[in-house]
């Protein structure tokens, strides 16, 4: 048994498919005698392959985003023209019989022992660049969909050190139905994207890439966040039979997805859907959303191998909207940065507090070509819905300044558009609320806001000065933490008096126990992975605004994140029982 952190809830139980192996352990190291030639050859046109893609990024990123950001793909293609590199590579397929796969892991292995001798940054980035590489070129032989066709069977528990954007659409169809890595943690990647499609995950598991290999069955306990492996028969009889009452549970729940979603004393609330895709856009409809609280469009930059010019944007954002529930979609801009990065905007090298550093706003300020693109992208999808239906949202705002841009930059786009004669339509902006200095300047910065969205993920990462994703100070990251809740109260309270429409769309919105206390805090807006919104509705059945201000009052007198978590666990416990196995704890 292993114990990580929980992030998406549930059980399930599978055969694990382990992703990255190459910064781990190739499952297979060593070629049969008459082999070798093949698998030279299998080298040679994956680096062809590699180095053409590179070309074409490079010319894509030259002409949409600067000459100095496309450099470095030019380096990249000379990292693997380097005669050394296929010497060492070749000749250990050669004289070792060792895999490609293997090979280059041995050749990472090797430098990162170089480069870990060293403490000046330039080489240390220069080693980042060679990763960068090698791991592409691993990339382009591995194809998890042949992997399958080998033999593995699925429905598949991906086990990954963190999962990647990238990973994730390769392993497009094939039927996943948990996920665990060794990093992260609630707000991660992995963990948003197994939450938006309702599947049991844990994070932060250290080590779990050595302990199991694909084809493995694993359990995968997404409440207690534990993960179990060499199970015997009755063991794996047992979690099935949890397997299936979890699913069915979440079946027989999304039967309410026609119902309109009223508390106990009968207000209406609006529960909206946090998505990453089309496919997503759909789940929304699926799982009984109101609308779209926040669509987060740099996956379409994560996944694409370049930047996405105008048109894609603008016939993305068309397909997204129309896939979407029959009411409001808010469009958030690109939002890079932190742990998400995009080689092709600069982001190769390493900032030492990333989180804190070059990012979402920021970053899009700085490259305002791609920004206005952007704007103009989303105004345009706007005017093919009626009025009203989409909206603009900025993530990490926060000075006043920084919104007075954002508005003089809407309307640059808007006159560019006018003399083109493209038709475009007016749409409500908002702000992300996800820093400290923006909540104390709330009132102020209410003047050039439409709209507040709450990004409670990184503001309680901010408030607690503690990593999302960092496994070590998760017990710090804690949104029922006693900061957060007065916070959140505050900030509610402001936009509430100045009848500025507001939502809170961290993962925070989609569980029980911290949507009693938004609820008590006047919260009427949520935004969550589609999976959770038919547990909402039903938990908001049972529940008035007045209790929920009650136990809100109860919850702020107490000193400790813990304290909040037991008093919240037990109300719960009283409130709807059987929602449990869809908390975690
Ligand atoms: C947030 O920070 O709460 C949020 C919704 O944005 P993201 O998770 O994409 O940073
Ligand atoms: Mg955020």
């Amino acid at each position: 048994m292993k114990k990580g952190i929980p992030v998406s809830p549930g059980v399930s139980i599978g055969t694990a498919y382990c992703i990255s192996e190459i910064f781990v352990r190739p499952e297979k190291t060593h070629l049969e005698e008459d082999a070798v030639g093949e698998e030279l050859a299998r080298f040679e046109s994956a680096k062809e392959q590699t180095i053409r893609d590179l070309k074409a990024l490079e010319s894509k990123v030259y002409a949409q985003v600067g000459p100095s950001e496309a450099a470095v793909f030019a380096m990249h293609q000379s990292i693997l023209c380097d005669n050394a590199f296929t010497k060492k590579v070749s000749g250990w397929i050669v004289d070792e019989k060792l895999t490609v796969q293997a090979a280059l892991h041995r050749f990472l292995e090797e430098y990162s022992v170089l480069f870990s001798k060293t403490k000046d940054e330039y080489l240390q980035e220069r080693f980042a660049d060679i990763r960068d590489v090698v791991s592409r070129l691993s990339a382009s032989l591995t194809d998890v969909k042949n992997e399958i066709d080998r033999g593995l069977e699925g429905p598949l528990i991906v086990v990954a050190d963190e999962l990647l954007p990238s990973q994730v659409v390769l392993l497009g169809d094939v039927e996943v139905k948990g996920i665990v890595t060794q990093a992260g943690g609630p707000t991660s990647h992995a963990a948003i994207i197994a939450r938006s499609k309702g599947i049991p995950a844990v994070s932060g598991v250290p080590g779990i890439l050595r302990q199991i290999k694909t084809g493995d069955t694993i359990m995968v306990d997404g409440r207690e966040g534990v993960i179990r492996y060499n199970l015997d028969p009755e063991s794996i009889a047992a979690y099935r039979k949890l397997e299936r009452e979890f699913f069915d549970f979440k079946d027989q729940l999304a039967e309410n997805r026609d119902e309109p979603t009223i508390t106990a004393d009968g207000l209406e609330l609006e529960l909206l859907a946090n998505i990453n895709s089309t496919t997503d856009a759909e789940s929304a409809v699926a799982m009984g959303g109101n609308g779209v609280g926040l669509y987060r469009t740099e996956y379409l930059y994560l996944t694409h191998p370049n930047v996405p010019d105008e048109e894609e944007q603008y016939e993305n954002y068309r397909r997204v909207i129309q896939s979407a529930p029959n009411n409001q979609v808010t469009i958030r801009t690109l939002d890079i940065g932190g742990d998400k990065t995009v080689p092709y905007l600069g982001h190769n090298h390493q900032e030492s507090n990333p989180f804190m550093g070059w990012r979402s706003i920021r970053l899009s300020f700085e490259h305002p070509e791609l920004f206005n693109t952007q704007i103009r992208a989303i105004l345009r999808a706007a005017a093919d819905f009626e009025f009203g239906k989409v909206r603009m949202l900025f993530p990490m705002v926060t000075t006043v300044d920084e919104m007075r841009r954002v508005r003089s930059m809407v309307r640059r786009a808007m006159k560019q558009l006018v003399s083109l004669g493209k038709p475009f339509a007016n749409v409500p902006i908002g702000m992300m609320l996800e820093v400290p200095a923006a909540a104390i300047m709330m009132d102020t910065l209410l003047e050039g806001c439409d709209f507040v969205s709450v990004g409670s993920n990184d503001l309680v990462q901010y408030l607690m000065a503690a990593d999302r994703d960092n496994p070590k100070v998760s017990h710090l990251c804690q949104p029922l933490s006693p900061p957060v809740l007065r916070v959140l109260k505050n900030v509610i309270r402001i936009c509430n008096q100045n009848n500025t429409p507001i939502t809170v769309c961290g993962e925070m919105a989609g569980q029980p126990k911290a949507f009693v206390l938004l609820l008590g805090m006047g919260l009427k807006k949520f935004s969550m992975s589609p999976a959770f919104i038919p547990t909402i509705k039903e938990l908001a059945k049972v529940i008035s605004r007045a209790e929920a201000a009650q136990i809100l009052q109860n919850a702020l007198k107490l000193k400790t994140t813990s304290q909040v978590q037991r008093y919240m666990a037990g109300q719960l416990q009283r409130l709807a029982p059987k929602f449990t196995i869809l908390d975690t704890a």
